[in-house]
């Protein structure tokens, strides 16, 4: 598997742009590309007519045999989110400028990222055409990586364990053994992503009252905070967090305070960063 020659990205982009970026049998926005054709070392078959985005459990149920060949060039010419009038596919995003909440603390930059002890756990980022990118490690309370998702496409993991319930704007992937969980609500302005996580053997939990994580030395909290421009490391070592700019801007700002305070100072801190950044590389 891991010999694999990688699908090109131009194949990849026409797919999910084809199947209304969702898996063309039930829609859900997690996906894998699948060979309707098999794969082979001499032909690999990365032709956009002979491969087709499906999510990893209708990805089973084709590779098990139990969709015809003929079934899946009919999914294909056919997609349910085109058929659905939703071919901007679940996680359409209605923001111009897309403000994230993380756990009761809110984000504006390129990249939404959570790091935890050097780890990128959870990236989130719009791409241009307004839909949201999903990145993902999510680990057992044993520290076991079990499911990997980049931008959107389930790289690694079992899928047996968890669910992924997904409709218009609404993603929740649930671990059914381990109690991991990431709820993703995209109709929420700003967009709104809750959830469990572990790693290094500590509960991080992102709730409606600001991110909380157990560690070795002390506990850390995070609320109430607007972060623009930079992402935010937690340490579960020493039970504390510390801030990244993103380095495409020159500098970065925290608000505080009420969520309309964080919407709107954010929103004028980050409209200022952006514009020197324009006027700096003009
Ligand atoms: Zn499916």
């Amino acid at each position: 598997m891991s010999d694999r020659k990688p699908i090109p990205s131009d194949v990849k982009r026409s797919l999910r742009q084809e199947a209304g970026f969702g898996c063309c049998k039930c829609g859900r926005p997690i996906i894998e590309y699948h060979h309707i054709l098999p794969y082979t070392e001499d032909d690999p078959h990365f032709r956009i007519k002979d491969m087709m985005c499906l999510c990893p459990y209708c990805h089973h149920e084709a590779t098990v045999g139990a969709m015809t060949m003929q079934e899946q060039r009919d999914l294909k010419s056919n997609p349910i989110n085109i058929i659905n009038d939703r071919a901007e596919g679940h996680l359409k995003v209605n923001q111009d400028l897309l403000m994230i909440t993380l756990g009761n603390n809110q984000f504006l930059t390129e990249n939404a990222i959570i790091t935890v002890d050097g780890n990128n756990l959870i990236q989130v980022k719009s791409n241009e055409n307004g839909r949201l990118d999903l990145s993902l490690k999510l680990y057992n309370e044993q520290n076991d990586l079990i499911l990997e998702i980049k931008d959107n496409e389930w790289v690694s993991g079992d899928f047996i364990p968890w669910d992924i319930e997904s409709s218009f704007q609404i993603l929740k992937i649930r671990n059914k053994k381990y109690d991991i969980a990431l709820d993703i609500n995209a109709k929420e302005i700003p967009l709104m992503i809750n959830g469990k996580i572990w790693h290094n053997q500590h509960l991080i939990k992102l709730t409606s009252k600001g991110i909380f994580f157990n560690a070795k030395k002390s506990s850390g909290q995070i609320s109430d905070i607007c972060f623009v421009g930079s992402n935010l490391e937690l340490d579960t070592n020493e039970g504390v967090f510390s801030i990244c700019p993103h380095p495409v801007y020159n500098g970065h700002s925290m608000i505080p305070g009420t969520i309309e305070r964080k919407i709107k100072e954010g929103t004028e801190a980050f409209n200022r960063l952006k514009k020197n950044y324009i006027q700096q590389n003009l």
